[in-house]
């Protein structure tokens, strides 16, 4: 019998799902498979809760479609491979995905195109992951922004109520009919991790703009790892706040300025994103970097995010603003130490996000604040957590003899880091 395939990877919900509509109202029944990907599991630690929270998801999915008398297909290897043994097993019409613009996804995805196509399989991809991808929003000239508020003024003058179309038609009897077994999580070589993924909230969004940037207060959404692995779609979110919370909505306008970013230019993942950053001479001392990872470098505002980051896969993004401009700025690390970090300690880890925030705090970005600005981190704690209520929320011994001494003073790391930037511009020369 010949079936047609969904491949789900960043769109983990059978509501809403481009892919999935497009699919179904083809002829053929809809085989939906899931592959863990062995490039990219084997970089992970065995209890990342990414992984954990990725499994739930495709569980749910998977119970889901058992109650229409399907199933979803869990694979694990290499894609390439992967889909080479599925040609060997099925009778393929068509193959649907959604689309993913990263560097590593669009590389992945073209190669078993050209696989899928070679083998007369006919490719469908949609885009479901923005509302605006690629080159919908451009300067006049074509070219891409590399300012957010023009780029956000464009994105919300071309926002149509199509956009934001829910897809709700499905027919239920078009998946294919089978009883696949679903792999434990340990089969799959991981473990039950020390947290959890908490659910996303919108409960609090009518007070967002008011206190988004308190961090004792706790009322940001957490949609981060929801949109990362698709459970809900951003056409939902967007139908439930728009146009009532504008705050807000630019929160998730700066995600697509940065996935489209990163679409254009993916050097920036290896490299600053203005190259004439790239003169400065990071002091990158290891030791510093480790009382940095682990909280303990007496900086209380500094302290209680990474503790709160490792303990919860989790920081409120003021604290991480505060925590990213102290690693590049009053330590002199590179920023792509602290990139990786958080890349393997967030939850909501997303490649263009992660950069792009990182590369603002470094100065080294696109529209990132001057690179003189240096955030004050006791200041920053005087005015967004007057009362040290998530300082002491996240660092028990805080005002005992315990605690952290200052590893570096301020004012001589504010001097410093201002200096060290000014000799890396001088040092620059645009053939470097
Ligand atoms: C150094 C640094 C690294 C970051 N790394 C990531 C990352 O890996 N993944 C990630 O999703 N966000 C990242 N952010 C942005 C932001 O901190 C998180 O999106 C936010 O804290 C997640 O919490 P929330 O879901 O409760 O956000 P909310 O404040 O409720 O915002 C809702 C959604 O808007 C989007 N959003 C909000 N702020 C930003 C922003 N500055 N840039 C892009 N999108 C935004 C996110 O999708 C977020 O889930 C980073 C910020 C900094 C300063």
């Amino acid at each position: 019998m010949k079936l047609s395939i969904h491949w789900f990877r960043r769109d983990l919900r059978l509501e809403d799902n481009k892919s999935i509509e497009s699919a179904l109202a083809g002829s053929s029944p809809l085989l939906p498979i899931f592959i863990f990907d062995q490039n990219i599991l084997e970089n992970l630690p065995r209890n990342d809760a990414r992984l954990s929270f990725i499994h739930q998801q495709l569980e749910r999915i998977h119970q889901k479609l058992k109650t229409m008398g399907s199933g979803l297909l869990v694979l694990q290897g290499d894609p390439q491979a992967v889909w080479k043994s599925l040609l060997k097993q099925y009778e393929i019409n068509a193959a649907y995905w959604n689309k993913d613009y990263e560097p590593y996804a669009r590389d992945r995805d073209s190669s078993i195109r050209n696989l899928l196509t070679a083998n007369d399989v006919e490719v469908l991809e949609q885009k479901d992951q923005v509302i605006f991808e690629e080159s919908e929003i451009t300067k006049d000239d074509g070219k891409p922004y590399t300012v957010f508020t023009p780029y956000k003024k464009k994105w919300l003058a071309k926002l149509q109520p199509e956009d934001l179309k829910v897809q709700t038609s499905k027919s239920e009897n078009s998946f294919f009919q089978h009883e696949p077994q679903f792999p434990s999580l340990e089969s799959i070589g991981f473990s039950e991790p020390t947290f959890s993924t908490p659910e996303y909230d919108l409960s609090q969004v009518s007070t967002y703009a008011a206190e988004r940037d308190l961090p004792a207060a706790d009322s940001t959404s957490r949609l981060g790892p929801h949109l990362r692995f698709g459970t809900i779609s951003i056409r939902q979110i967007i139908n439930q706040i728009h146009p009532k919370h504008e705050v807000f909505l630019s929160e998730l306008i700066w995600r697509e300025f940065f996935i489209q970013i990163l679409f254009h230019f993916p050097e920036v993942i290896s490299g600053n994103f203005r190259r004439k950053y790239d003169g400065i001479q990071w002091r990158n001392n290891d030791a510093e970097f480790d009382a940095w990872c682990r909280g303990e470098t007496g900086y209380p505002m500094v302290d209680a995010g990474m503790r709160q980051l490792y303990q919860t896969g989790f920081m409120h993004n003021r604290v991480r603003m505060v925590v990213a401009s102290f690693l590049c700025k009053h330590l002199l690390i590179d920023w792509c130490w602290g990139e990786a970090y958080f890349a393997e300690k967030l939850l909501d880890y997303e490649l263009a996000s992660n950069n792009g925030n990182w590369q603002w705090a470094a100065g080294t970005g696109c529209d990132a604040a001057p690179y003189f600005r240096v955030f004050n981190p006791t200041a920053q704690q005087k005015r967004f957590d007057p009362n040290f209520e998530y300082i002491k929320r996240w660092i028990p011994e805080y005002g005992t003899d315990e605690y952290a001494t200052p590893i570096v003073e301020h004012r001589f790391a504010r001097e410093r880091a201002i200096v060290t930037y000014k000799q890396g511009l001088d040092r620059f020369t645009p053939d470097h």
